[in-house]
C-alpha cells in the first residue's frame, strides 16, 4: 500500500520554524512522508536555521529517514521516515539555538516510541522567544508524563545568547497512552511562588539592580513619589534572598534571565523575561515579567498561551484529550492546522460561554 505524501506551505500559519517542527514530529510518529516549501516564509530570514536543521537532522535520525533539502538556509525539502527507533542519542546544534525547541520535535515520537529513549542536546538552553529549560522541566514534562511515560530531565549546563549550553532527558514510554483530562484549576487563593535571577558574566550590580526593579514593578504603588523608601524595601527583600540571584559560573558568554515558578494544584507554572548586559535591558526585563505575572494572575487558568500549542501534537500522537487555554494564539492554531494535514481529524477549540477560557479538544492516534 502506498503511503500518503503530504505537502506544507511553509508560510502556513504564523509560517515559522514550528511549522516545520510539528511536520517533523508527526510525521515521525505516524511513518507519513511530507514536503514542505518555503520553510519559514514568514520570518525576515527564511530557510533553515542551525536550530531547524539541527530538528530535521536528529528526527531523521531517530527514524532513519531518508531526506532531501537538508542544508543551513534551505526553503524546501522532503522527508521519509522509517520506524522510530528509541535509544541514545546527542545532538549538538552548535550554535546558540535553542534546545527545547529541537527537543519539540524530537520529544512526541519518542514518547510513543517502542522503548525508553536518552537524548541530549547541546546549544542554548536559556533563549528568548523559546521555553526556558524551568519551563520544559516544570511545566512541560509533568503535563507530558499524565499521558503516562515516565519523564527525567536534567540540566547539563546552562547555555544562553553564545550557547555552549547541554540538557539531557529521558523518556520511558507508556504500554498504553493515557487520555489527558485535564480540568480548569480552581483559581489558588495562595500560589507560593518565587523570582530567581539567573546572571552569568553581567556586569557589578546588575542582578541586584534587575531585582530592585522587580520589586519596583510589583510594590511602586505602595511608595508613592518615595523612592528611597522604595529602595530601602526592594534592599530588604533582596537581603532576604528575594529575588534569589544565582550566579551562573560555567556559561559561555553573558547570559540574564528572570524566572518566575507559581506552584499551583496541577503543576507549576514557569515564566520568564531575557535581559542584556545594560542598566535599560534589565530595567525592561523586570518589567516585562512583572507585567506577565499580572496578566497571568488575573486569568489562572491551566496552560498558559505557550504550553498550549505544545500540548497539540504530542496528545494527537498519543490517545488525545483536552485542555482549557487562553484565547489561542496563531502558534496554537497553527499547530492545530498541521496536524489536521497528517490526521485528516480537526482539534476543535471552543470559547466557554462568557468566560477567558477555551476549551481544547485533540483527537488522538493512539
Ligand atoms: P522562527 O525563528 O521561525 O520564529 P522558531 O523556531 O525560533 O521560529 P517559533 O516557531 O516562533 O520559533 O516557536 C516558538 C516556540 O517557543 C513556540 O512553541 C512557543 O510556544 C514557545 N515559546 C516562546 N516563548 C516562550 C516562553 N516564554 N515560554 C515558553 N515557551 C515559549
Amino acid at each position: 500500500m502506498r503511503t500518503e505524501h503530504i505537502h506544507i506551505d511553509g508560510g502556513m500559519g504564523e509560517g515559522g520554524g514550528q511549522v516545520l517542527r510539528s511536520a517533523l514530529a508527526l510525521s515521525a510518529g505516524l511513518g507519513k512522508p511530507f514536503s514542505i516549501v518555503g520553510i519559514r516564509r514568514s520570518r525576515r530570514k527564511p530557510g533553515l536555521r542551525k536550530q531547524h536543521l539541527c530538528a530535521v537532522n536528529a528526527v531523521a535520525a531517530l527514524c532513519r529517514a531518508k531526506c532531501s533539502g537538508v542544508r543551513i538556509d534551505s526553503d524546501c525539502l522532503s522527508f521519509e521516515p522509517g520506524p522510530v527507533q528509541p535509544g541514545e542519542y546527542l545532538f549538538d546544534i552548535r550554535g546558540a539555538g535553542s534546545c527545547t525547541l529541537v527537543l519539540q520535535a524530537v520529544l512526541p515520537p519518542l514518547l510513543v516510541a517502542s522503548g525508553p529513549s536518552r537524548v541530549t542536546v547541546r546549544g542554548a538552553t536559556h533563549t528568548a522567544n523559546a521555553p526556558t529549560y524551568e519551563f520544559f522541566a516544570e511545566t512541560l514534562l509533568p503535563i507530558l508524563a499524565r499521558l503516562g511515560p515516565r519523564l527525567k530531565v536534567r540540566l547539563d549546563r546552562h547555555g544562553f545568547g553564545a550557547g555552549g549550553g547541554s540538557m539531557t532527558v529521558e523518556i520511558l514510554p507508556a504500554p498504553e497512552p493515557q487520555r489527558l483530562e485535564w480540568e480548569i484549576d480552581h483559581p489558588a487563593t495562595s500560589v507560593p511562588w518565587r523570582f530567581r535571577i539567573l546572571a552569568a558574566n553581567l556586569p557589578d550590580g546588575l542582578a541586584e539592580y534587575e531585582a530592585e526593579r522587580i520589586v519596583a514593578s510589583l510594590w511602586g504603588g505602595f511608595f508613592p513619589g518615595d523612592t528611597e523608601g522604595l529602595r530601602q524595601h526592594a534592599r530588604e527583600y533582596l537581603h532576604g534572598g528575594w529575588p534569589r540571584i544565582e550566579h551562573v559560573a560555567d556559561a559561555d558568554g553573558p547570559g540574564n534571565v528572570i524566572v518566575w515558578h507559581g506552584v499551583q494544584a496541577t503543576g507549576t507554572r514557569v515564566l520568564s523575561a531575557h535581559g542584556g548586559t545594560s542598566r535599560t535591558s534589565a530595567r525592561k526585563a523586570a518589567e516585562e515579567i512583572c507585567a506577565r505575572l499580572a496578566y497571568y494572575r488575573e486569568y489562572w487558568g491551566n496552560a498558559d498561551r505557550y504550553l498550549a500549542d505544545q500540548l497539540i501534537v504530542p496528545l494527537s500522537l498519543a490517545r488525545g484529550g483536552f485542555f482549557f487555554c487562553q484565547t489561542p494564539t496563531l502558534h496554537t492554531r497553527t499547530c492545530c492546522a498541521v496536524t489536521r494535514l497528517f490526521t485528516g481529524k480537526s482539534v476543535g477549540a471552543e470559547q466557554l460561554h462568557d468566560m477567558p477560557h477555551w476549551k481544547i479538544e485533540v483527537p488522538g492516534a493512539a
